[in-house]
């Protein structure tokens, strides 16, 4: 069996619940518990506050975990990581009051600075050589500068938006972040074993969430064309259509090159395409 360690609730749990699903785990989750056992893995649930989860498996409490990259490596645990997840994308940022003059870092030399993340922020003021005042909150730092309780403040950005709602302005990126899967360093075989189950489920969902499957009809003229443009894995599949001179074709497309090729195609003389996500992927 191997523990897994989760968000209970924030910003990290939707996507790491749908993440273990997505591997075909089934387990039952209620609101109110703090563990499950899945029915068809030898995989045990922990649910946990975010900030506890990285000293939980480095303690080996937890065999693994999900959290993200700001609070790991905040909490100097960054040896932890095994694999970026793709999800809960966020920034840690400088911001400003907006009426506030600012040129570059050094404008913050011997500035308040309010934030939850202080060696994240240290370290970066530290690599800038700007000397300032961190003062440590666990919430709500976004209302620091116009409670008077600080010039600046440090905090986790996705849109922006809290910050404009707030009055600041966003001036500098300290740290870039994603959710990440962490693993205890001594992790005996049994539980290697199932860790590596584990990532090969995870690294299937990934790719097939970043492939397409594409079906299409050409006359048999533009295949020469067509082909090159849809390597697939091999290579597109083709199948002769009952109407003579046609064929269909099939193929495996990633998502970034998706809208580009689908204009090549069009262009090409492909007609009837149809684009289909795709739930698995190996090799
Ligand atoms: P807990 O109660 O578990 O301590 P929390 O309030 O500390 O939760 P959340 O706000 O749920 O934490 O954020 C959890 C993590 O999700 C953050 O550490 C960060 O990695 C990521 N995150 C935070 N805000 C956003 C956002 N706006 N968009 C995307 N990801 C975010
Ligand atoms: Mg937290």
């Amino acid at each position: 069996m191997i523990r897994l360690a989760i968000q209970k609730s924030g910003r990290l749990s939707e996507d790491s619940l749908k993440l273990i699903r997505e591997c075909g785990i089934s387990f039952i989750s209620t609101s109110s518990k703090l563990k499950t056992e899945a029915t068809n893995f030898p995989l045990e649930i922990l649910f946990l506050r975010d900030d506890d989860i990285p000293g939980y498996v480095a303690d080996g409490v937890a065999d693994i975990g999900i959290v993200g990259q700001n609070v790991l490596v905040e909490e100097g645990l960054q040896q932890l990581s095994v694999k970026n997840l793709g999800f809960s994308k966020c920034r840690l940022s400088l911001a400003v009051s907006k009426g506030d003059t600012y040129t570059d870092v050094t404008s913050l030399q011997g500035k308040n600075i309010a934030t939850s993340y202080p060696n994240l922020l240290q370290e970066f003021l530290t690599s800038k050589g700007v000397q300032a005042d961190i003062h440590t909150i666990s919430g709500s730092v976004e209302i620091a500068p116009s409670i008077g309780l600080a010039d600046a403040v440090c905090d986790i950005v996705s849109s922006g938006s809290t910050l404009i709602s707030n009055g600041l302005r966003e001036v500098e990126t300290v740290f870039k972040s994603e959710a990440v899967l962490i693993a205890n360093q001594n992790l005996d075989v049994e539980k290697n074993r199932l860790l590596q189950q584990l990532l090969f489920r995870m690294e299937a969902v990934q790719k097939a969430q970043k492939s397409k499957y594409v079906v299409l009809n050409a006359p048999n003229s533009a295949i020469p064309q067509i082909k090159p443009l849809l390597p697939g894995i091999k290579s597109p599949t083709i199948i002769p259509l009952a109407e003579e001179g046609w064929s269909s074709l099939h193929s495996v497309v990633n998502e970034d090159d998706f809208w580009d090729i689908i204009q090549k195609l069009k262009e090409a003389g492909a007609e009837g395409i149809l684009v289909v996500p795709i739930e698995k992927m190996i090799g």
